[in-house]
């Protein structure tokens, strides 16, 4: 192949990625807008302002304006990235651009980017605001928590709050990485006594047929006095899924005998987790928190 037809396949390919990433954000909108519809509601599309405490005016995309006025108003507008005041930002990009990057950067430094009270409510008591733009976590589950947490407690008189522990989170990379819970700095904050740090290193049995050397690192922290499991995380192939699983069983305030007790499904990676038996270290009460232990 010479470097023009070479050219011209890359920029064929690139434009096909560009093409399904914006097929797959269409279809996806699509099912968004078919399920609020089966749900009875009525969209209006364009740009809302709040213009009182119980009125909102809606720009048309055609230009014209609608004035609402509703008891509840919800604010979910979602939020724009900052740019930090460093030297050199201008050379970054945005999370959204890196989606249309044309080749994998060498090397990259991710920058990780109010509401009011409890049940998502603003300083104005018809006015709410859930999902990024309040700022707590920015994640789509956590987005969808907040508004069946509103929609419970406006709505369905049931007051709920969102709950923000165990919130899992992954980097879709590869290998990925995935956790789940405390960190170990922070768990050492939120415990009283020793903190026991299990850790696994190792090649899935997968690979070994293959003979590729990726390995899997895996760690569980736990409350040397209460067995509880505070918080685990994983990098290796799979681990946001596994990790989901994690959540739940965190989420249920499970101690280290119950994952030891758990029969391990054989042969995953996942299995490791039910059979880390010796601690690695053991923290003691007291120990002050450093920065990649
Ligand atoms: C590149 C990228 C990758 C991500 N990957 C993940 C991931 O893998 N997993 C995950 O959990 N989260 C991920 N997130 C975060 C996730 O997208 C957000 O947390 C989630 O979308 C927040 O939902 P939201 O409803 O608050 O806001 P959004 O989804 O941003 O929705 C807000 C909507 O309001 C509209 N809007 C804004 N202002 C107005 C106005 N005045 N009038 C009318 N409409 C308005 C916006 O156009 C937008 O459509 C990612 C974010 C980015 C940018």
């Amino acid at each position: 192949m010479n470097s023009t037809s070479l050219l011209s396949t890359l920029s064929a390919n690139t434009e096909a990625k560009r093409s399904s990433s914006t097929d797959e954000i269409l279809r996806l909108n699509g099912i968004y807008k078919r399920l609020l519809s089966k749900a009875g509601v009525k969209l209006f599309e364009g740009e809302g302002k709040i213009v009182g405490q119980n009125e909102v005016e809606v720009t048309q995309l055609d230009g014209t304006k609608l004035s609402y006025s509703a008891k509840h108003i919800l604010i979910a507008t979602g939020s724009r990235a900052q740019r930090p005041n460093l030297p050199g930002q201008e050379l970054g990009i945005l999370s959204d651009e890196a989606l249309s990057l044309e080749e994998l950067p060498k090397r990259a430094v991710i920058l990780g980017a109010g509401c009011v009270d409890e049940y998502s409510r603003t300083n104005i008591p018809s006015i709410w605001a859930v999902g990024d733009v309040t700022n707590r976590v920015n994640l789509t589950p956590v987005a969808l928590m907040e508004g069946t947490c509103f929609a419970k407690t406006v709505f369905g008189g049931q007051p709920s709050k969102p709950d923000y522990n165990n919130i899992p989170y992954a980097v879709f990379s590869i290998p990925p990485l995935s956790v789940v819970g405390f960190s170990v700095e922070e768990a050492i904050e939120h415990t009283n006594g020793d903190l026991l740090v299990f850790t696994s290193s190792f090649n899935p049995m997968k690979n070994t047929i293959s003979g590729c050397q990726e390995k899997t690192v895996m760690k569980l922290l736990v409350d040397a006095g209460t067995d509880r499991v505070l918080g685990a995380s994983m990098c290796g192939p799979d681990a946001p899924e596994i990790m989901q699983g994690i959540a739940n069983a965190l989420k249920c305030g499970t101690t280290k005998a119950q994952f030891d007790s758990t029969v391990g499904l054989h042969p995953s990676a996942a299995e490791e987790f039910v059979t880390m038996r010796s601690e690695t270290r053991r923290i003691a009460a007291g120990t002050k928190a450093k920065k990649n232990l």
